[in-house]
């Protein structure tokens, strides 16, 4: 398990390289996505190390809240592109990034399933679904640099805001769960 967490860390890490690079807003909208899914991860070992029920709430919450605020930022500087639309630079590691997000993902999403099922956990289960659709997600940075390279560079903030709203709702489900008390 831990290793399929250093490559999701390894492709975050060139990501973010790559979105410095390209500016890519849907690439920021899918590194904010990935960020947030580890984000959310942390609140459970906070719960295991305190065994605290109430920390782990107070823990949820302040995640759930730098999850919307990412997103609030990534959906801002999308807007922005969509109304003032950039060329993006360095296409082809765009391409790359997009890709090793879906690899890295799919290889995590692998290793959960098969995990869960021979635990028999539905949570682990359900995280690999969760990973499979996050590399599916990682595929849209592809298509938004292929449809800019091919003349359309509103296609990446396009693809920026549908990965935010995306993130949007993952903290509208995250928000409830908190509040319902059951973390797991
Ligand atoms: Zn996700």
């Amino acid at each position: 398990m831990s290793w399929s967490l250093a490559v999701l860390a390894a492709t975050a890490l060139l990501q973010t390289i790559v979105f410095v690079a390209s500016r890519s807003v849907a690439l920021l909208a899918d590194l904010i996505h990935n960020g947030g899914d580890a984000l959310t991860a942390i609140p459970l070992g906070i719960a295991f190390l305190l065994r605290s029920e109430r920390g782990e709430r107070r823990a949820g919450y302040a995640v759930v809240v730098a999850i919307f605020a990412s997103a609030t930022v990534a959906g801002i500087q999308a807007i922005d592109r969509l109304i003032h639309p950039q060329r993006l630079n360095y296409l082809v590691p765009l391409v790359l990034a997009g890709i090793f997000g879906f690899a890295g993902n799919e290889l995590a999403a692998r290793v959960r399933l098969r995990a869960g099922t021979r635990l028999h956990s539905p949570a682990l289960v359900a995280d690999g679904q969760h990973a499979r659709v996050d590399g599916v997600v990682s595929l849209g940075v592809v298509i938004a640099a292929a449809a800019v390279a091919a003349g359309l560079p509103r296609a990446d903030p396009i693809l920026g805001l549908a990965i935010t709203a995306l993130i949007l709702r993952i903290t509208l489900q995250a928000w409830r769960t908190i509040r319902a008390g059951n973390i797991d």
